[in-house]
């Protein structure tokens, strides 16, 4: 499907590999398939790793995913493995320095929205970006800490759920991008939803404690006056 100077690009990643010592897969189609990949990958589309299992090569491969992939993630792998310090990968072969950490649970600043069961229901809305579709609890990425665009934003600052194009399996894995995942992740063994009702009902009820205090204060003074 693709030719470069007449021959195939198959080719021409094989004869590059083979006398490669480190293979860097930049960007999630590079890595995993990418959107090329999702079904019905009409193109046989899919990543590194795989093609060069398929022709007998036995190279390492680092894999740098994300859609696209990070400058920062290229630059700073590229230099230490110019220096011969290879990063300590995971099992799909993404250095642990960017992807060792899960964004739910470890980096999401909208994350305290969530233990509190705001959930934002349409773009733009204040919350957690879980009902509109953001597969965060499953993914791994720094996204939310080194973000994008010179470190200005990520996409779910923006408004939108992330769709999980740092993992394997992405696009079909995370589609519907917009749905939500079907079980809701649970916060100390609470649902979340749960917890963000009680934890208003027990605002209500600080409330509603706070007003009786205030009442019977100012009962008490007047009764003082009298
Ligand atoms: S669901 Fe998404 S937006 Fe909400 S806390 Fe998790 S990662 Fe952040
Ligand atoms: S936040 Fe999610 S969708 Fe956005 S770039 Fe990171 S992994 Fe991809």
């Amino acid at each position: 499907y693709c030719r470069v100077a007449g021959k195939d690009f198959r080719d021409h990643v094989k004869e590059a590999a083979e006398v490669a010592d480190y293979i860097v897969a930049f960007g999630a189609c590079a890595c995993f398939g990418g959107i090329p990949s999702g079904k019905p990958n009409p193109t046989g589309a899919m990543g590194l790793r795989d093609f060069l299992k398929e022709v007998g090569v036995n190279k390492p491969v680092i894999n740098l995913p994300c859609c696209p992939g990070h400058p920062d993630h290229l630059v700073i792998t590229l230099a230490s493995v110019m220096l011969g310090v290879i990063p300590s990968l995971d099992e799909h072969g993404r250095p642990l320095m960017f992807f060792g950490k899960n964004m739910h649970n470890e980096l999401c600043p909208y994350r305290p929205y969530y233990d509190r069961g705001i959930f934002a229901t349409k773009p733009g809305e204040e919350g957690c970006r879980f009902k509109l579709g953001c597969k965060g609890p499953i993914v791994h990425t720094d996204c939310a800490i080194r973000k994008w665009n010179n470190h200005v934003s990520y996409c779910v600052e923006v408004g939108a759920p992330c769709i999980g194009c740092a993992e394997p399996g992405f696009p079909d894995k995370f589609s519907p991008f917009y749905k939500e995942l079907p079980g809701l992740p649970t916060v100390l063994g609470i649902d979340a939803t749960k917890l963000g009702e009680g934890l208003i009902g027990a605002t209500a009820l600080g409330i509603g404690i706070h007003l009786v205090r205030r009442a019977i204060g100012k009962g008490g003074k007047e009764e003082e006056k009298k």
